[in-house]
């Protein structure tokens, strides 16, 4: 699927990384077949540190530049226009400003991005397809991952000895910002960690928000 789509949209065809586990199995296959696409990473500045570590491992490992992209404003421009700790009140805002707006903006003059995700991740990502019109971006969307299990990612980072981020051992399945990421007890949904506390569970990119998360 990944090397179909290299070819097919050769030079307008980028893959999107978070550096989550998924993201690592793709950036592998892809550079280790030598396929000609660009990455990129949504940096909103407040990753964790074992993320931004991750980071330069992956570019170091498969010789692969994973280019940043930036929010239009620093945090603490965004603090002085929305106030502090804008995340703690209105996370959906936070969201459209460091993740929405930079990845619309990344997607204009690509014909298709590449998504590391899978429909047992969760309801909203449970009908997504192989290959679909992304209407939001006006762009086709490639999602190799989207029958993989669990189990199925694992194995492939074992096979493969893939590096992917520590925090996965310490309880963190699904790994976003900082100040909305937190480990998940066993049993738990992967994705409750993420906006703990809130109804919000996607930041946007794969499926509409809720207008605002309830506190
Ligand atoms: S995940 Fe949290 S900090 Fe990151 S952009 Fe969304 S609300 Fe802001």
């Amino acid at each position: 699927m990944l090397a179909w789509a290299a070819q097919q949209y050769a030079g307008r065809i980028t893959l999107a990384t978070s550096f989550g586990v998924e993201d690592c199995v793709l950036i592998s296959m892809a550079a280790e077949r030598k396929l000609q696409l660009e990455y990129f990473t949504l940096d909103t500045q407040v990753l964790f540190p074992e993320t931004y570590d991750l980071w330069k491992r992956i570019e170091q490992r498969y010789g692969v530049k994973v280019r940043q992209v930036l929010p239009q404003q620093t945090l603490a421009e965004q603090a002085a226009t929305h106030g502090d700790a804008l995340w703690a009140r209105e996370p959906s805002r936070c969201c459209n400003l460091r993740k929405v707006e930079p990845l619309t903006r990344h997607l204009k003059g690509y014909r298709a991005w590449v998504t590391a995700i899978r429909r047992e991740q969760s309801k909203d990502r449970a009908h997504a397809k192989e290959v679909e019109h992304d209407a939001r971006f006006g762009l086709v969307k490639v999602n190799p991952l989207v029958a993989w299990s669990d189990k199925d990612v694992w194995r492939y980072v074992n096979d493969f000895d893939v590096p992917y981020n520590p925090l996965h051992d310490r309880g963190y399945p699904s790994i976003g910002c900082l100040h909305c990421t937190s480990a998940v007890k066993a049993g738990e949904d992967p994705r409750s960690g993420r906006w703990r506390g809130t109804e919000k569970t996607e930041c946007g990119l794969h499926v509409d928000q809720p207008a605002e998360s309830k506190p």
